[in-house]
């Protein structure tokens, strides 16, 4: 029996193109579908439109073995998919509710185009209620057609719309920087749909991925990956509220997280203190799911505080370098990391946004360096000098931020940035430089949650 599925993926974004190079690796046949001019374009070239460790060479691999390829048009990547996966992005709106209007876009069109038996799944991250939503436009849209699609024989005679597709909830937990890992070795596949005609489907495209398969029904699908999201989040808050604490009370957090994690109830992941949670999808996602709560009439405390907490984090990196250099106007800050963790170009939500909006807001000079992300970042933010080079960034600076925790700069050569900068001030917002070590050389340095010395007692 031959295995290779007819795939269509829609959004060759971080999700849609992983997943599509990693099915196609498998020798599934995918097409994938983007609408972004600019993107379409590079994928065309074939590369990916982004960073991913990996992803370049799958991609390649992917076209040469003729297993993948791109389009902007829906209409003919559906005629022979037996599978469509949508993976367009799901913003958050100015009250914090997901904006939908790709996933609906998307949804009316496979509506209005499938004429054979079509399983949906919605990989974007979307509400409690969205697939069986979806599910319902889909069929109202094929009842219109129902006369076109019987005398195409697409439906037989007494065979209801709903025959023709199945809308499955598959959320996807992949993390940018180690897609394609997580997509292949994930720690379970929630599968969330009402038709075993559809999970035995999904069953054999993942076949080649070993790990626990959820079946559940969609809602349920659907919370799975925001409860995912809100609980690490909350961990993140919390260890940054013990970080704080210890501030005050002298201890250290590194120590603590250390003994926290040891025990297995709790787990050593997530237990780092800093600047906080940002990225494309613990904002959004926290912010989505206490808009769900708020709708559904349920005030979900515990949450609103996690969101609280994160915003607060940040902003503790301008009273940190206030309480060391006092007011930031005309002063160089130089930050290092500007994506919102290591291992990606992605920018979104990343607090190196916010950071450099306060300091430049007090008059700050502001000074970005990134391995990956600077590019993006100029663009986002043109009053940020991006330089391409770390001594360019760290040269004369009266204050280094480390924002992120790329390797570059957890190894980096301390005695050199001492030489190069104006005035020594370190602020660690991923505590990753040792303080004993960066004091020893004559720096000013804050982490978050670690024991401050007073000055000369290092
Ligand atoms: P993204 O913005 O990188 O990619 C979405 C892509 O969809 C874009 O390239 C966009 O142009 C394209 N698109 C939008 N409308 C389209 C249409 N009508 N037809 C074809 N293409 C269309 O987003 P992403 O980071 O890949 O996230 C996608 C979804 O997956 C979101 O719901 C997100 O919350 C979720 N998710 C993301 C991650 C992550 O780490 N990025 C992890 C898990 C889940």
């Amino acid at each position: 029996m031959n295995m290779d599925v007819n795939v269509c993926v829609v959004g060759a974004g971080y999700v849609g193109l992983t997943l599509a190079a990693v099915l196609a690796d498998f020798g599934h046949n995918v097409i994938c579908v983007e609408i972004d001019p600019e993107k379409l374009k590079v994928l065309y070239e074939g590369r990916p439109p982004f960073f991913e460790p990996g992803l370049d060479e799958l991609v390649t691999k992917g076209i040469q073995d003729g297993k993948l390829s791109f389009t902007n048009c829906l209409a003919e990547a559906l005629i022979q998919s037996q599978v469509v996966f949508i993976a367009v992005g799901t913003p958050p709106r100015d009250d914090g509710a997901a904006d939908l209007s790709a996933v609906w876009e998307v949804s009316d069109q496979i509506g209005k185009l499938i004429d054979h038996y079509t399983v949906i799944v919605i990989k974007s991250t979307v509400p409690v209620g969205t697939a069986d939503a979806v599910s319902a436009r889909i069929a109202a849209l094929l009842r219109r057609r129902e006369r076109e699609l019987r005398s195409k024989r697409a439906l037989s005679e007494g065979e209801k719309v709903e025959n023709l597709f199945c809308v499955v909830s598959c959320p996807e937990f992949l993390r940018e920087g180690k897609a394609l890992l997580d997509l292949v070795h994930p720690h379970r596949i929630v599968i969330g749909a009402d038709d075993e005609r559809a999970v035995s489907m999904l069953r054999s495209l993942f076949a080649p991925i070993d790990a626990p398969l959820v079946v559940t029904d969609r809602r349920s699908a659907e919370m799975i990956k925001y409860a995912s999201n809100a609980f690490l989040a909350t961990k993140i808050s919390f260890i940054n509220e013990i970080a704080n604490l210890c501030e005050y009370l002298g201890a250290d957090v590194k120590s603590v997280a250390k003994g926290m994690g040891l025990d297995e109830r709790i787990g050593p992941k997530f237990l780092e203190a800093g600047v906080g949670f940002g990225g494309s999808c613990f904002p959004k996602d926290t912010q989505a799911l206490l808009w769900m709560a708020d709708q559904a009439g349920y005030d979900f405390a515990i949450l609103r505080s996690v969101i609280e907490v994160n915003r607060r984090q940040r902003l503790r990196v301008i009273e940190k370098l206030e309480s060391e250099l006092g007011p930031l106007r005309g002063r160089r800050i130089a930050l290092l990391g500007l994506a919102f963790k290591p291992g990606t170009d992605d920018i979104r939500e990343a607090p190196s946004l916010t950071v450099a909006r306060e300091l430049l807001t007090r008059g700050a000079v502001v000074l970005g360096y990134d391995p990956k992300a600077g590019q993006r970042f100029k663009a986002q933010m043109p009053r940020v000098k991006v330089v391409s080079k770390l001594r360019e960034a760290i040269g004369g600076a009266d204050a280094l931020v480390i924002l992120t925790e790329w390797e570059e700069f957890t190894t980096i050569d301390l005695a050199e940035v001492r030489r190069l900068m104006r005035s020594p001030v370190i602020i660690d917002g991923r505590n990753v430089l040792d303080p004993e070590l960066a004091m020893a050389l004559g720096f000013r340095y804050t982490g978050f949650g670690r024991p401050v010395p007073r000055r000369g007692e290092a």
